[in-house]
């Protein structure tokens, strides 16, 4: 069963009046955005499915920020016209994102009334953001497509830095959107590599990670990979490596786990991670 816990942001209010039975906040998100898709479905094509495009037809005049805008992007209205500006300071498979994600807030029937001057609780903003960029990963991979492209084949780690290039997008983005609609159970992890102290010869550890809901193991923030997984290697070679069975020691059991490791680009993942890491 699905749970959710009750929405405290006014924006996640609003959203849900527009709920149907039983929906969640992220069950109604992803239903709007795959509406707006349906909408322009005969003249948006791809892989890759270009964000400027999808704004454009939704009426949204896209620029780069002409200042530091201190975020990714922003979204605005001002006369009759709504803008988004984005920071060009970033990759471009980020751009493709950024613009994504605030075209998300358009979904939000209060994207335009709500007034700014109260800050909601970080956690509530927390939700919020994370809805649009729920909404933001249907617009980069619409979900026909990107399921046509990853099929039912186990995923290896060159497949995904492909299937991101096709896309025009992140590393980061495609494996969690392999996650989500991946028929077997899996699990990415976003890896840190730390300069290794004293005796230590582990030096990649687990920042976070986003399991598949019938994932069968807890990948807990700070765990401590492995010193022989091939993780390590690809991040030496910063090359994609997989394919490669491995035990790992999670939460005092061991864990047999088929591993796909793929370094991250610089500055590609705002999060800072180092490698994303497929397991299954
Ligand atoms: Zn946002």
């Amino acid at each position: 069963m699905k749970q959710e816990a009750a929405p405290a942001h006014e924006s996640i209010i609003a959203l849900m009046q527009e709920a149907h039975h039983g929906e969640t906040p992220s069950d109604v998100i992803r239903r709007k955005a795959k509406e707006v898709i349906n909408k322009h479905r005969h003249l948006w094509k791809g892989p890759p499915f270009c964000p400027f495009a999808l704004a454009d037809l939704e009426g949204v005049i896209v620029e780069p920020a002409p200042c530091d805008i201190r975020s990714d992007g922003r979204i605005f209205p001002k006369g009759k016209d709504v803008y988004i500006q984005y920071n060009a300071d970033q990759s471009k498979e980020r751009i493709n994102f950024t613009i994504c994600h605030e075209l998300a807030h358009t979904l939000f029937p209060d994207c335009y009334k709500r007034e700014r001057r109260r800050t909601p609780a970080e956690k509530a903003e927390w939700e919020f953001e994370n809805l649009c960029n729920i909404a933001a990963s249907e617009f980069l991979f619409p979900e026909e497509e990107f399921s046509f492209e990853i099929g039912s084949s186990p995923l290896g780690a060159n497949q995904i830095a492909n299937i991101a290039a096709r896309f025009g997008a992140s590393i980061d983005a495609t494996a969690r959107r392999v996650v989500h609609l991946s028929r077997l159970p899996a699990c990415v992890i976003f890896a840190v590599y730390n300069e290794p102290k004293g005796k230590a010869v582990t030096s990649l550890s687990v920042q976070y990670a986003v399991a598949h809901p019938e994932f069968a193991h807890s990948i807990h923030p700070n765990l401590r990979i492995n010193s022989k997984s091939v993780a390590n290697r690809a991040y030496a070679q910063q090359l994609p490596i997989g394919s490669s069975l491995e035990n790992w020691y999670i939460r005092g059991k061991w864990a047999r786990l088929r591993v796909e490791a793929i370094p991250l680009p610089k500055f590609e993942s705002k999060e800072t991670a180092h490698l994303a890491i497929l397991v299954y």
